[in-house]
């Protein structure tokens, strides 16, 4: 590692901000990004293996990849079951880049950075820390030291760790605008009562604010809807965000490195596959009685003495084989693994892609360094991401477009991408212009 000759260095996360947004669309609204990026490095930052959040951030802060951490996204597969649960602060058993700086006897902040609930009771008082969007609510421990809670509240309101679901179109915007005020005020607390070496936040709303618009955003998604008045409050939004960066310069001092980068970028949304129904039909997942149309797959539903493959819906599929000895009622021997996988492979592949991009489909060995924890035995990345995964059995069509998607996963919007965007000035970020990097090494100095 080579010496820092910054006093401090603070890395602003804003989650799933892709470069159109950051160096093009919203560009003239960011004069300190623009600023940063004359004096630094800037370009696209080349996201990780699955770039979806929790495993995103897990990777850039630790330097390991979501296989040797056994963290394969938002939700993973629980002990002994079918099931899934959600990621908690306690799936990374790796340092973080903040514990690093905290072992060499400095002080470090680490604000809303996914996976960061519950607080780690063992953190040292050289760390602040405030758990990030997997908070369940403001009245629950969500800091580190824990009495810093109340402190937070009381100057700044109750803690707001994510948007509120229901809220839309204006309220959405107004929400979004109030939650990055509170976490920058926070930030800018945290920096002067604190004086972290390294001081690291995320803020989620740039990845909500996608989620919600992203039509609206963009130009080359086929459900642009031009001059919105979404897209003008959400330039304001970026913009507010470069003037709360340019704030914390500003109280950090001139020896400062500042580091922006997101997790993963952003992109149109154009459909989905039902992975599921098509397994389904193939006579390789086995349910115990006709599902209704669009029916979430459950664990209660399937057959499992009968299965052999399923898999779990999101921005990738990750197909699991019924394995014997692995799973609770696994049926698929040791000699029929391979075979299957193969079979299975060469099926998703054959899926009508109206993106033209491509299926990429993937054995955990070829994208992972290790691979621990339960690890689906393919990753499958439909349109090379233009396409979501959609975990619903009895669909009509395997292959939907996007309004389809919205109805059965949530929030549509856009899909995430490979990627994201950094910019870095300072002392140790010396004027080199435009470069891509790569978001598991980013940090790796720090
Ligand atoms: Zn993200």
């Amino acid at each position: 590692m080579t010496p820092s000759r910054a006093r401090r260095t603070i890395v602003v996360g804003l989650d799933c901000a892709p470069p159109r947004l950051l160096f093009d669309r919203f560009a003239s609204a960011m004069p300190t990004l623009r600023r940063l990026r004359a004096m630094g490095s800037w370009g696209v930052l080349r996201s990780v293996v699955p770039p979806i959040t929790v495993p995103a951030w897990a990777c850039a802060t630790t330097g390991r990849d979501a296989g040797e951490l056994g963290l394969y996204g938002f939700r993973n597969r629980a002990p002994a079951s079918y099931g899934m649960r959600t990621a908690t602060s306690a799936d990374v058993d790796a340092p973080h880049v903040w514990d690093r700086v905290v072992a060499r006897g400095e002080r470090a902040a680490a604000l809303f950075v996914p996976p960061s609930y519950p607080s780690r009771a063992e953190a040292s008082t050289r760390l602040v820390e405030v758990s990030c969007m997997l908070t369940p609510g403001a009245d629950v421990v969500h800091t580190w030291p824990p009495a810093l809670g109340a402190e937070l509240a009381a100057r700044f309101g109750p803690y707001v760790p994510d948007l509120e679901r229901t809220l839309e179109g204006e309220a959405a915007m107004d929400a979004l605008f109030a939650m990055a005020r509170q976490h920058f005020d926070i930030a800018e607390h945290v920096l002067a009562t604190h004086d972290p070496r390294l001081a690291f936040l995320v803020e989620i709303g740039t990845d909500r604010l996608n989620h919600l618009f992203w039509p609206l955003l963009d130009p080359s998604d086929p459900r642009h809807v031009p001059e919105h008045p979404i897209a003008r409050m959400a330039c304001d939004y970026y913009g507010y965000l470069d003037l709360r960066i340019e704030r914390l310069i500003e109280r950090s001092g001139p020896d400062t490195n500042l580091i922006v980068m997101s997790d993963h970028g952003a992109r149109p949304l154009l459909g989905g596959v039902h992975v599921n129904e098509l397994l389904r039909r193939e006579g390789l997942l086995v349910l115990r009685r006709s599902p209704r149309e669009d029916e979430p797959l459950t664990p209660e539903l399937v057959d499992w003495s009968r299965t052999k493959a399923w898999s779990d819906g999101g921005y990738y599929a990750r197909v699991f084989l019924n394995v014997r000895d692995r799973e609770p009622e696994g049926l698929v021997s040791l000699d029929e693994r391979e075979p299957l996988l193969a079979r299975i492979d060469a099926l998703l592949r054959e899926v009508p892609d109206p993106s033209g991009r491509g299926h990429s489909v993937v054995r955990p060995r070829e994208a992972f360094r290790q691979v621990r924890g339960r690890a689906p035995d393919l990753l499958v990345f439909f349109g090379d991401l233009a396409l979501r995964s959609l975990g619903a059995v009895g669909a009509r069509d395997i292959v939907v477009g996007p309004d389809v998607v919205e109805r059965d996963g949530g929030r549509g919007g856009c899909n995430h991408d490979w990627e994201g965007a950094y910019v870095a000035a300072g002392p140790d970020w010396p004027r080199r212009g435009e470069r891509p990097r790569e978001l598991a090494t980013l940090l790796a100095d720090l």
